[in-house]
């Protein structure tokens, strides 16, 4: 119902309220490309090719042999809130998928011309399907490619001048590259069984075999020189159900091999979803450069996989989920805190600082 009883509040079309709730989803290449890789592990795949022209904005693809989607469910894979990963709130409580919200497909048909190929293990050919801006079927034809899914995103941003006027200069699109291989390379070193390739404008940018461990990704990201350098710690508390596994540099070492100008190379995650926790990191850093006497202007590189009880995290805070909100956030600062005093020595010394943030 549009009426308004003659005053000034009326109801937004729907074309503009969907143009305004998936331009905050798909906010960029980086987030296009996220939400496919996320869509691509969710369905199991063990190989993800991501394909950028033109820094994305000619054309993003992403490919993987994952299960497939059924042709029954093809009719509603990018129409708004369908969802084959969640059926209710309480399922939120447990939510081992990256996605929840059966948004990021119809949200990216709103923005951009998209296609889908795909095909399950029962079917007998798979099919490229053109889709509408409103997330439905123009049309379906046959297609040659095997099991799993391929999505292809063309013009994206063409109703939103502005945005693609920002894009258009050429620094902002190799920060943009820039945050597209730090995401592939943060999903490549959690799933280091997943083989991942990313290529521009045809050329590989950065490739992972599938690998045994975290440990052996890794090597694939900061090079067997600094990992030689690194202290690998993974405990669990018991009483809280805590579980942190880290990489981080040892205490002897202030090596240049393991600190960076900035710190784009500390992959930090909960729950296998990258996050954004300035606090964390600053805790560790602290702790480091307290320890280790580096240069104050460095920052270590690192990776912090904190494993908590689904229902203690709330992940359905920001659009991009890169930012989480913790019950007992406390109780997490605390036993990490633990832990980095484990590596730089113990309350006391120099590290005591540690326990503070
Ligand atoms: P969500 O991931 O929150 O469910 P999406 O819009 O990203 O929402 O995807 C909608 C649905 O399409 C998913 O629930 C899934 O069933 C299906 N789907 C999307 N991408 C893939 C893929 N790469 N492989 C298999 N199924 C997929
Ligand atoms: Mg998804």
């Amino acid at each position: 119902d549009n009426s308004n009883n003659g005053g000034d509040l009326k109801k937004l079309p729907k074309a503009t309220v969907k143009l305004i709730t998936s331009s905050q989803v798909i906010t960029s290449v980086f987030s296009v490309v996220k939400e496919l890789v996320e869509n691509s592990l969710d369905a199991k795949a063990t190989s993800i090719d991501i394909k950028l022209d033109n820094c994305g904005f000619d054309r993003i693809e992403v490919r993987d042999n994952g299960i497939g989607i059924k042709s029954i469910d093809t009719k509603y894979m990018a129409r708004p809130h369908y969802t084959s990963k969640i059926k209710d709130t309480q399922d939120l409580e447990m939510l081992d998928t990256y996605g929840f919200r059966g948004e990021a497909l119809g949200s990216l048909c709103s923005l951009a011309d998209v296609a889908i190929t795909t095909k399950t293990a029962d079917d007998a050919v798979s099919m490229t399907y053109l889709l509408s801006h409103e997330g439905k079927i123009i049309e379906a034809k046959p297609s040659h490619l095997g099991q799993g899914t391929t999505v292809t995103v063309t013009n994206l941003f063409r109703n939103l001048p502005v945005r693609r006027q920002f894009y258009a200069n050429k620094k902002k699109q190799k920060e943009e590259m820039k945050k597209v291989e730090d995401a592939v390379m943060a999903f490549a070193l959690l799933s280091h069984d997943v083989r991942f390739c990313l290529k521009h404008n045809n050329n590989v940018i950065w490739q992972k075999q599938p690998l045994a461990d975290v440990k052996s990704a890794l090597i694939n990201v900061f090079g067997v020189n600094a990992m030689m350098h690194m202290e690998h710690v993974k405990r669990k508390s018991l009483e809280t159900e805590i579980e942190i596994e880290t990489f981080l540099p040892k205490k002897s070492s202030s090596s240049d091999v393991i600190t960076r100008s900035t710190g784009d190379r500390f992959f930090c995650y909960i729950n296998k979803r990258t996050v954004v926790m300035k606090d964390v990191e600053k805790l560790v850093r602290k702790c480091y450069l307290n320890s280790t006497g580096a240069d104050a202007t460095r920052y270590p590189m690192g990776f912090l996989h904190i494993v908590l009880p689904y229902k203690d995290v709330d992940v359905n805070l920001d659009p991009n989920k890169t930012l989480v909100l913790l019950q007992e956030k406390e109780k997490v600062l605390k036993f990490l805190t633990l832990i980095l005093e484990g590596i730089y020595g113990p309350k006391g010394n120099k590290a005591t600082e540690c326990s503070s943030v």
